[in-house]
């Protein structure tokens, strides 16, 4: 079965939390003390249940800091 797993591109990331609003249960937002607020990832494996949501939160992000890849 293929799973996949969750890519971040930190440098990219300005902390806008579209990927939070999209699926709160992988992405959060947290203030790291270097001028943006930047995503964490609850985990780097989501669930299989949770695909479509972390889509979302791929295509949605503005500044396209995450991606998936797919694993075999
Ligand atoms: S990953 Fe994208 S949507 Fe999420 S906080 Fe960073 S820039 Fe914003």
């Amino acid at each position: 079965m293929t799973k996949y797993r969750v890519k971040v591109d930190l440098m990219l990331c300005q902390g806008h939390g579209v990927c939070t609003e999209e699926c709160p249960e992988v992405f959060k937002v947290i203030d790291m003390g270097t001028g943006y607020p930047k995503v964490s990832l609850t985990t780097e494996n989501p669930a299989e249940e949770l695909r479509s949501k972390v889509q979302d939160a791929v295509d949605y992000c503005p500044n396209r800091t995450l991606s998936i890849v797919e694993i075999d």
